[in-house]
């Protein structure tokens, strides 16, 4: 049964998460009729549920931190952005400041700081003396590199002190990653763009070396000569469906993450004058979170085993294992943390790309696109990306040889030149990459 006519909609994007909304509004703001298909129940309901949602630019490429510089100016103007108000409220943006800890010569924030001069982050440097004295309950000491607590070691004393740290006054995060997907379908909406959830894509159409469309779990056929992948730690099973497995130099996979949650201690001041912490010294993030909390996140630090997984069948709950090592971890370096009884926190998956850095290219099959692989760390990029894919998509599809001659996107908010060759699916893999959620 074929529905609609070949006309009905200029693009499908299969997902609704926080970046198949934003590719949706920034199609729909250029005059496309768009359908976003999501086999959940509503926008965001996928991996971008349960993000930890940093705003940082503290990434190790030239493009990896433009993007990130330019999606922060998203967040921070959201409300002129959407151009329309949501029912629910809109997601905010709290700007709290990141501190990236410094162990010294040949860390991240080494790595961050030549980068940030020359895109123009603001940051200050902060000595050890300045963290203990904004932070007195912070220890300074150097523990790493990060062991699991089953390891007798992880019980050893500090070995030496911190630097300091690289601080980024415009980090922050933002307050509820769900709600911005939706306010960003709402947007997309105003625009004329459509969305169906409780709808599973089961395979694309294929016709005379183009894409035609695609065909729902009913078998139901709908048609459009653009479809886009944006189907988060699914992108590897769709772009099968497009007959595209291992067409691409860059591949990506599902790998399960643990954000655990502890109330903030009280002389640490979270609720009020907190920022986020970069610890790659204990390999774990902390952020403060709604209700005077914490999050705690892990940095992929070798010690930890990836947690690879089946997009359709992992645990959705915390693990002991998981939970004791990024608690012990944090308390380390907060020792008045303290490890409460109750495990609380959230389960999700990154779709992790080979090197970490996220595609957002066109694909061998005409017609067919892919903003995947976003391995743990673009929700902040969801307005940048959204715009990028939409020129991309413009572009090619009227005749730019973009494998070829890679297009530049100016960043409306910063005036930065984004390469987006950069984000090739067959690009070697990026030898300056963290290959970590750091990018
Ligand atoms: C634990 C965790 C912490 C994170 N922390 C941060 C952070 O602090 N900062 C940051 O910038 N980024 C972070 N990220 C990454 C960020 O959240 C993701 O990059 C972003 O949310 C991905 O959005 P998306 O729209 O691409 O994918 P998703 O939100 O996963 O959406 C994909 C959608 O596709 C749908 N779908 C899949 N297959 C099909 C199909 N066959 N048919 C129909 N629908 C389909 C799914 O239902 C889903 O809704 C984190 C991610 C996780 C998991």
């Amino acid at each position: 049964m074929a529905e609609g006519t070949a006309s009905e909609y200029d693009a499908i994007i299969v997902g609704a998460g926080v970046i198949g909304c934003a590719v949706a509004y920034e199609l729909a703001r250029r005059g496309w009729r768009t359908l976003n298909l999501d086999k959940g129940a509503g926008a965001g309901y996928g991996s971008t549920s349960s993000s930890g949602s940093i705003i940082r630019f503290s990434y190790s490429t030239t493009a990896g931190v433009m993007m990130a510089w330019e999606g922060m100016h998203y967040w921070r103007n959201w409300e002129q952005y959407l151009e329309v108000p949501d029912e629910n409220g809109l997601a905010r943006f709290i700007q709290c400041g990141m501190a990236t800890l410094s162990v010294g010569p040949g860390d991240h924030s080494e790595r961050v700081k030549p980068l940030w001069d020359d895109i123009g982050v603001p940051y200050e440097e902060w000595t050890a003396a300045d963290l203990a004295d904004r932070y007195p309950s912070l220890d300074l000491g150097r523990y790493g590199p990060p062991i699991s607590p089953t390891d007798e070691a992880f019980w050893e004393p500090a070995t030496g002190q911190l630097a300091g740290a690289l601080y980024s006054p415009d980090s922050g995060y933002v307050d509820d990653p769900t709600l911005a997907a939706h306010n960003l379908m709402r947007a997309a909406e105003a625009k004329g763009a459509v969305f169906r959830f409780g709808t599973e894509i089961a395979s694309i159409v294929r016709r005379d070396d183009r894409c035609q469309g695609v065909v729902l779990r009913d078998g139901t056929e709908m048609s459009s000569e653009v479809v886009v992948n944006v189907a988060g730690p699914h992108s590897a099973i769709v772009n099968e469906m497009a007959g595209l497995a291992g067409s691409m130099a860059i591949s990506t996979r599902p790998m399960r993450h643990e954000i655990h949650q502890v109330p903030a201690p009280e002389d640490f001041g979270f609720g009020h004058s907190g920022t986020n912490i970069a610890d790659d010294d204990n390999g774990i993030y902390l952020r403060p979170h709604l209700g005077s909390n914490v999050l705690i996140g892990g940095t992929d630090p070798e010690c930890d085993e990836p947690d690879w997984a089946d997009p359709d069948d992992f645990n959705p709950e915390v693990t002991s294992e998981r939970w004791e090592a990024q608690v012990y971890r944090a308390n380390k370096r907060i020792p008045s943390l303290g490890v409460p009884h109750k495990k609380l926190g959230v389960v999700g998956l990154y779709d992790v790309s080979s090197d970490w850095i996220p595609i957002y290219d066109r694909t061998d099959l005409d017609g067919f696109y892919v903003a995947i692989g976003t391995s743990g760390n673009q929700f902040k990029n969801a307005g940048i990306a959204g715009h990028v894919m939409a020129e991309l998509i413009e572009e090619v599809e009227d005749g730019l040889d973009h494998d070829q001659n890679p297009l530049v996107v100016r960043g409306p908010y910063t005036g930065c030149d984004i390469d987006v060759g950069f984000f090739s699916r067959n690009r070697d893999r990026h030898p300056d990459s963290s290959m970590s959620v750091h990018g």
